[in-house]
């Protein structure tokens, strides 16, 4: 399943979107992404990386997928 990154999702005034099929190839594109707009090395800042996988959402619509209580 397609997955998407918005740097808005993750509280950033970023117009960037990352897509693709799983989660580690999103990771991946935003952690290219912010070291080379925002000047923060996701790969050095395991937090962040968590938050940013956190941020990633399902780029399909209308499919109820996300059961309530997975969070935390
Ligand atoms: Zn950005």
């Amino acid at each position: 399943m397609a997955k998407t990154f918005r740097c808005q999702d993750a509280g950033l005034p970023c117009g960037f979107k990352a897509t693709g099929e799983g989660e580690d190839e999103v990771v991946a594109k935003a952690v290219a992404h912010a070291r080379q707009k925002h000047g923060v090395d996701l790969s050095q800042a395991k937090t962040l990386e968590r938050y940013a996988r956190r941020a990633i959402r399902d780029d399909s619509r209308g499919r109820a997928e996300s059961p309530v209580g997975t969070w935390g």
